[in-house]
């Protein structure tokens, strides 16, 4: 038995030192690809519901690994924010979106751009100079920008994140709590914050139309969003079936693969 322990002690080290390996190599890899120009931003529509129009585009990050292909956000954000490196992604979205976004809006496309904060973003100092700054370099209006940020980056420090949200809001830049219903603000600590939309978590759109609880808190989330004022949008949309359901409960915007997956701007806006 002492033996079986022992290998297996050395079994797990062996698993535990090729996986921080991984990370290691990933992390190089992504601070190479931030020079070398491998990440680029995805699009993916944002449609009210009342017109049917594109009336928004998320930003999403996309890195094409020369070796591996296409690492997912999911994969590679998460290692980003352990360190410095997430705001360097975050700046590089900033500035490239509202570029690309600018020059849409010379060709008559009128569109709100959502990016994604993380948490570090909101602690840096010099991020609201920074916000300013890229939207006065790409020549677009500080209300053609909306923030998404997490509910739970929002609820982890809500003390800063209040301040920063309420410098963001005075440059006149819209806000969004993003991945609502996975964390627990309450309906005060939601109006206390002053955003502008709220984004019901795919979880709970994947559920519309199969479990009658999915319906339920879809429809309590969407009442209680409207009586503090705000606009809200469901994320992950794959059928039509869940947008009808959507438009029944009142839902103002939808964003998901059935509407439009995530695609570069030179596809979106051929
Ligand atoms: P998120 O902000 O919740 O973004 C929505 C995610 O859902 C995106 O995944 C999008 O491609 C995916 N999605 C959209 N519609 C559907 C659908 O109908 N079905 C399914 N199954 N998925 C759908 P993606 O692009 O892989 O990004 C994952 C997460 O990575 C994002 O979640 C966000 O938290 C983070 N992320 C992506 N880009 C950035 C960025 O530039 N900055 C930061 N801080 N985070 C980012
Ligand atoms: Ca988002
Ligand atoms: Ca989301
Ligand atoms: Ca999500």
């Amino acid at each position: 038995a002492k033996q079986l322990g022992r290998s297996r002690y050395e079994f797990f080290n062996v698993q535990l030192r090729e996986r921080m390996q991984r990370r290691l190599r990933l992390e190089q890899d992504l601070r190479d690809a931030v020079r070398r120009g491998h990440l680029w931003p995805a699009y993916q529509p944002v449609v009210d519901l009342g017109t049917n129009r594109m009336v928004a585009v998320e930003g999403l990050l996309r890195w094409t690994h020369p070796v591996h292909g296409q690492v997912p956000p999911t994969e590679f954000i998460p290692l980003a924010e352990e360190s410095d490196l997430i705001n360097q992604l975050g700046e590089y979205m900033l500035r490239e979106t509202t570029r690309e976004l600018a020059q849409q809006r010379g060709r008559g496309v009128d569109v709100e751009l959502k990016i994604n904060l993380s948490t570090r973003q909101l602690d840096d100092p010099g991020l609201v100079t920074g916000i300013e700054e890229a939207l006065s370099v790409a020549g677009l209006p500080p209300s053609a920008l909306c923030l998404e940020i997490t509910e739970s980056a929002l609820m982890r420090d809500a003390a800063l994140a209040g301040e920063t949200l309420g410098a963001l809001r005075a440059l006149g830049v819209r806000l969004a709590i993003d991945d609502f219903g996975t964390g627990y603000s309450s309906l005060a600590q939601l109006h206390q914050l002053t955003l502008d939309t709220l984004k019901i978590d795919r979880s709970f759109i994947t559920g519309l139309g199969e479990s009658t609880d999915s319906e339920a808190i879809v429809k309590s989330i969407i009442v209680m969003a409207h009586a503090v004022h705000l606009t809200v949008v469901a994320e992950g949309v794959e059928n039509p079936a869940q947008l009808e359901l959507l438009r029944e409960l009142g839902c103002d915007q939808a964003q998901g693969y059935y509407l439009g997956k995530p695609a570069p701007a030179g596809k979106l806006w051929p």
